[in-house]
């Protein structure tokens, strides 16, 4: 399980995450949703280790987040602008997750090579292990992401709007396809993004963020049949 503990931003005067709480069980999809501007990125990016917190903490399994290496925390992440390095293939991008593994826990060339093979079947594309990101679509080059991000075994998995710059029936499609692999791979991820339906649909409970702070936390049933309050309501609303 992941614990977040009174978590506290600022940039500047502005306070972009005001003393966030947030508790994730194992094998839980949980959504991040809300306007833009409301701290949903920078929420995730001190999930990942990528920015730090003025205040607060992150435990996974009980673990304090602050005493792990960054490089040995096993969080996985996809960003819709943070998605494979150019300069190498899908097979290269995906091995990298685990050729930086610290030494004690890298696994020996061999078994890389027949893990990435695996990952490659697990997100279906076998086929472009050998291709740059340009030479792939869009959609194909997030499930290679997808793949780096899983080759670590991560304990928790971050996902920041990942189908974002993709259209309309590709991001349909791969709803349903990151559900079921959450729910086969037993992950438990964390997911950002400001659709309510994709939200609704992939998530097992939804936090509706508003000016950094975590305004309601629940089911997607809950949050539609018991709205915390008017804005709750009204974003909900909205994009029907
Ligand atoms: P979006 O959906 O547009 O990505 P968001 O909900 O992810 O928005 P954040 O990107 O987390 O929101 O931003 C939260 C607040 O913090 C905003 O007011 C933003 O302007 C501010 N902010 C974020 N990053 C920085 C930064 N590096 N420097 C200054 N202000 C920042």
């Amino acid at each position: 399980s992941v614990s977040v503990q009174g978590l506290c931003r600022r940039f500047g005067n502005a306070a972009a995450l005001r003393d966030i709480d947030l508790e994730v069980r194992s094998g839980e999809f949980v959504a991040l949703l809300g306007p833009s501007g409301s701290g949903k990125t920078t929420l995730l990016r001190i999930l990942a280790g990528l920015e730090a917190a003025d205040a607060g903490r992150v435990l996974i399994e009980g673990q304090d987040m602050a005493d792990v290496p960054v490089r040995s925390r096993r969080i996985g992440f996809v960003f819709q602008h943070y998605a494979l390095f150019r300069h190498m293939s899908v097979f290269e991008n995906i091995a990298f997750g685990l050729r930086i593994r610290p030494r004690a826990t890298r696994p020996p060339r061999a078994e890389i090579a027949r893990r990435v093979t695996a990952l490659l079947e697990r997100v279906q594309i076998p086929e472009l292990a050998a291709r740059r990101p340009d030479q792939i679509s869009g959609g194909q080059r997030q499930r290679a992401a997808l793949a780096r991000a899983l080759a670590i075994e991560p304990r928790l998995l971050l996902l920041d709007e990942p189908f974002g710059a993709l259209d309309a029936e590709v991001r349909k499609g791969l709803r349903r396809w990151l559900r079921d692999l959450h729910r086969d791979m037993g992950l438990t991820s964390i997911f950002v993004t400001h659709d309510q339906d994709e939200a609704m649909e992939l998530a097992d409970r939804v936090a509706v963020m508003r000016g950094g702070a975590i305004v309601q936390y629940d089911t997607p049933e809950e949050l539609v049949e018991h709205p915390a309050d008017a804005f709750v309501a009204g974003f909900l609303g909205e994009a029907v």
